[in-house]
């Protein structure tokens, strides 16, 4: 789940990261409002979950309440990269001196946190890393030894700053991990972390990414990811998160379901490697119910990319013979609108085919063949 800029801010400021003063505004009066009470010139900044923001015209500055009112009416009218934009955060305009970078990210390969910051902040640190690799400090993280005071001093030192400056931003560091560890981040981000003139530091931007796996740790965000929102899931991903299914989509046709996130990447590669091209990851869990199972073949046949669909059961705490009622309530109700293949091997497996050969529904029991059977399932129709 990736937070919006506010969300983040606010996280940042109990973490006791600095941050410009601000007001969330939906209108342009509001604007107007948020304006005077900052008092000064402010930057008006469309809250829209898209990478370069600023350069898509998302960023705008003001020097009175008036022009404020102005650019929130100018910014509430827009859409950012295909996303309308709802909310605005106004804020003091800070003064910039130098824009850092820094960062926070899960190196899966190395399977450490990996801390990352650079003196060029401001433009994306991948553009940094392909052009100024030099300009690039990077610390490796173990999760089990944690990041440490030590450590933050080392990049801050790194980076060029000395005595008070380089205490202040180690302390900065040192919070962000700790949030970041609270809040089970997979990605945090300063970009930048402005220098202001008078050598305190603050951050302009903050990104925050939670890992959707640790979301049940954190109810109130849980629930805000719970309301749709555009641009963040299309309604087939809000549906499924709300029926507790893990889904991801993909650019192929073969709609999938499987139980079991390893059978399931393993179903995606048995249809590549049988020509064809997975639609979806579709994982609906151990002890897949009726119910389970009724929402997720409903999910995909909502998806007019799918032109066939192959369910994938291993019965282990799931039971076939649920599934197969869950897949006959699916007929009953709003038929097969798509092709089907089903693999269905494990627990109570007699009982499952029965019920769906019973039904005339064919069942498979190897994954190669049920695989190599859809594929040509759709190259006849296609
Ligand atoms: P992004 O484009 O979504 O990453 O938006 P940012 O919040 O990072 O802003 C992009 C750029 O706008 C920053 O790198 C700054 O150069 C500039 N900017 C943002 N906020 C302020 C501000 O308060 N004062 C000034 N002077 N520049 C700002
Ligand atoms: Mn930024």
């Amino acid at each position: 789940m990736k937070l919006l800029e506010h969300e983040a801010k606010d996280l940042f400021s109990e973490y006791g990261i600095p941050t410009p003063r601000r007001r969330l505004v939906s209108s342009s009066e509001q604007a107007q409002k948020a304006a005077a009470d900052l008092e000064g010139a402010v930057a008006v900044k469309a809250q829209v979950l898209v990478g370069g923001r600023g350069k898509a015209g998302g960023i705008l500055f003001a020097d009175s309440p008036a022009e404020a009112a102005q650019i929130a009416g100018k910014l509430l009218k827009m859409r950012i990269k295909g996303i309308s934009v709802q909310n605005l955060l106004v804020e003091e305009r800070v003064e910039i001196k130098k824009e850092l970078y820094l960062g926070l990210t899960v190196d899966r390969s190395n399977r450490t946190y990996v801390a990352i910051a650079s003196s060029e902040g401001g433009m994306e640190i991948e553009d940094v890393a392909a052009s100024m690799p030099e300009k690039i400090v990077k610390v490796f993280v173990d999760p089990m030894y944690g990041f440490h005071p030590y450590h933050a001093r080392q990049i801050a030192k790194r980076l060029g700053y000395v005595g008070r400056q380089m205490l202040s931003l180690a302390t900065i560091f040192v919070n962000l991990y700790r949030m970041a560890m609270d809040y089970d981040a997979e990605l945090t981000e300063i970009n930048p972390l402005v220098e202001t003139p008078e050598g305190k530091f603050i951050a302009a931007d903050a990104r925050l990414t939670i890992d959707d796996s640790a979301l049940y740790r954190h109810a109130k965000l849980k629930e805000r990811a719970l309301q749709a929102d555009e641009g963040d899931w299309l309604p087939r991903e809000m549906q499924a998160r709300k029926s507790g299914l893990a889904y991801v989509k993909l650019e192929g046709d073969v709609g999938i379901i499987g139980n079991g996130a390893g059978l399931v990447m393993a179903t995606l590669d048995a249809i590549q490697l049988h020509g064809g091209s997975p639609a979806n990851f579709l994982d609906v869990g151990g002890g897949a119910s009726a119910d389970r199972m009724a929402a997720a073949l409903d999910i995909v046949f909502s998806d007019p990319g799918v032109k066939a669909v192959f369910i994938n059961i291993l019965g282990g705490i799931t039971r076939c013979d649920e599934v197969a009622r869950g897949i006959l309530d699916v007929k009953r109700q709003m038929g097969f609108v798509k092709p089907m293949v089903i693999r269905l091997v494990g627990t109570n497996e007699e009982e499952g085919r029965r019920i769906l050969t019973d039904a005339g529904i064919p069942v498979l029991d190897s994954m190669e063949q049920a695989a190599q059977r859809v594929v040509e399932i759709i190259k006849c129709e296609g």
